[in-house]
């Protein structure tokens, strides 16, 4: 098991591809398969967010609380990470929600995955 605040090291062609925008291919690698996984099951796999406002809802994604995008040292630590619904998710990430409305990018919830 895991512990809060362990730092597991981020391969470094994963970390080249999240600096080139490539974040697909760390979403599909294992070792974020394995820390989800982990994340998922230290929130009981329950939204944190509706939690927090005493409502319960089923986590549908495990959300970077700072963006991979911007810090992607910290993807793979376990107090950046935390369970989302899908409807707490798209709050966290007003960006990708205003360029779907333009219809300018298909919105993917790639944390899904
Ligand atoms: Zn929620
Ligand atoms: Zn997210």
């Amino acid at each position: 098991m895991l512990e809060e605040g362990d730092i597991i090291n981020l391969p470094k062609k994963l970390l080249k591809a999240i600096k080139a925008g490539n974040v697909r291919k760390f979403y599909k690698s294992s070792i974020w398969q394995a820390i989800r996984k982990q994340v998922l099951i230290r929130d009981n796999h329950e939204c944190q967010k509706c939690k927090e406002k005493g409502k319960f809802s089923k986590a549908d994604c495990v959300h970077h609380i700072k963006h991979l995008r911007e810090f992607p040292l910290l993807a793979l630590v376990l107090s950046n990470l935390i369970s989302l619904c899908n409807s707490c998710h798209n709050e966290e990430h007003p960006e990708k929600l205003k360029k779907y409305r333009a219809g300018q990018e298909e919105y993917i919830t790639e944390e899904r995955w």
